[in-house]
């Protein structure tokens, strides 16, 4: 399953800061950070955990933790009487709300004006939080295809005072996800724990791969953002994945925090745009398309080794 079955699976339809102020970054940052992001805010209830109590273990987590982390909410699925109240504790907690436009669809495939009024759409229903931020994140992190259409995009974010929402560490929790979820609905008493190592693994993997590949094309580590999914496979493992980051000796730090670092102000030239900006950082050199796949995640790498596994 690719990213765009997993979106139609959910019954969704379908700044420019010089390069020097990027590369000239040379401190090395002995111990990785990393904030949590999470986007959608798609609520369905799985066996054994509702949409509503899902929310508060995923708060809870972030809560043991003294974190702050990013959510960039698709309009459409809060827009609603039960979800909104939801969404509403993530603000009252401090946490940053941020746009995800409010179709969720993906960018190359409608016109910028369309998507534009969906974008804005999504800011008039968000901005009644004190904690929401101009930050976009692109659905499926799919900022064009054309040179034409990403600058027209960038043009217009920057006008209306938005910055990309940009996340350095890509992953596939939405895939594992879907597993898990399959699992659960058809024996709702199943083992979790052997996807909880999966997916602890995973996001480990994938963590490293983007540090390291920051440190190769900018010579530093930069403050991470990681995307993550308002999930059940976050409802229930969270916590432990926020014990793994510590345990290997990363710090967690705040989304806001994060957005800080220089590196979310660079524009990379390339096309199609999106992806981590680290991938996208890395492609614009033309150095490292050996270790760079496209798309750069899918759930189509982590099938094989589910399989393989019974999961
Ligand atoms: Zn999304």
């Amino acid at each position: 399953m690719n990213r765009r079955q997993f979106a139609k699976n959910l019954g969704m339809s379908t700044a420019a800061l010089g390069a020097g102020g990027v590369y000239s970054f040379s401190s090395e940052r002995r111990h990785p950070q990393v904030a949590i992001t999470l986007d959608d805010f798609v609520l369905h209830d799985a066996p054994g955990l509702s949409g509503a109590a899902r929310n508060r273990a995923i708060l809870d987590a972030l809560h043991q933790h003294k974190l702050k982390a990013a959510m960039f909410v698709a309009g459409k699925f809060v827009d609603n009487q039960t979800n909104l109240p939801l969404l509403r504790l993530w603000d009252e907690r401090g946490h940053m709300i941020a746009n995800h436009t409010y179709s969720h669809w993906e960018y190359p495939k409608v016109e910028f004006q369309d998507f534009r009024r969906d974008i804005l759409r999504n800011e008039t229903l968000l901005e009644q939080f004190s904690h929401y931020r101009k930050f976009l994140r692109f659905p499926y992190l799919s900022e064009g295809e054309t040179v034409e259409q990403r600058d027209k995009m960038r043009a217009f974010l920057r006008e209306r005072g938005y910055r990309n929402g940009h996340v350095t560490i890509d992953a596939s929790d939405w895939y594992v996800d879907g597993r898990l979820r399959g699992r659960l609905e058809g024996h709702p008493k199943a083992d979790v724990a052997p996807y909880r190592e999966f997916y602890l693994n995973h996001i480990w993997d994938r963590a490293a791969y983007y540090d390291g590949l920051s440190r190769k094309v900018l010579g530093r580590g930069v403050k991470h953002t990681l995307l993550l999914h308002h999930n059940v496979l976050n409802g229930l493992f969270l916590d432990d994945l926020l014990r793994m980051f510590r345990s290997k000796g990363w710090g967690l730090i705040d989304a806001e925090e994060a957005y800080t670092d220089p590196v979310f102000s660079a524009a990379p030239e390339v096309v199609p745009a999106g992806q981590s900006i680290v991938w996208a950082l890395a492609k614009e050199t033309g150095k490292f398309d050996k270790i760079l796949r496209y798309p750069a995640e899918d759930g189509n790498y982590e099938k094989p080794k589910m399989d393989a596994l019974g999961l």
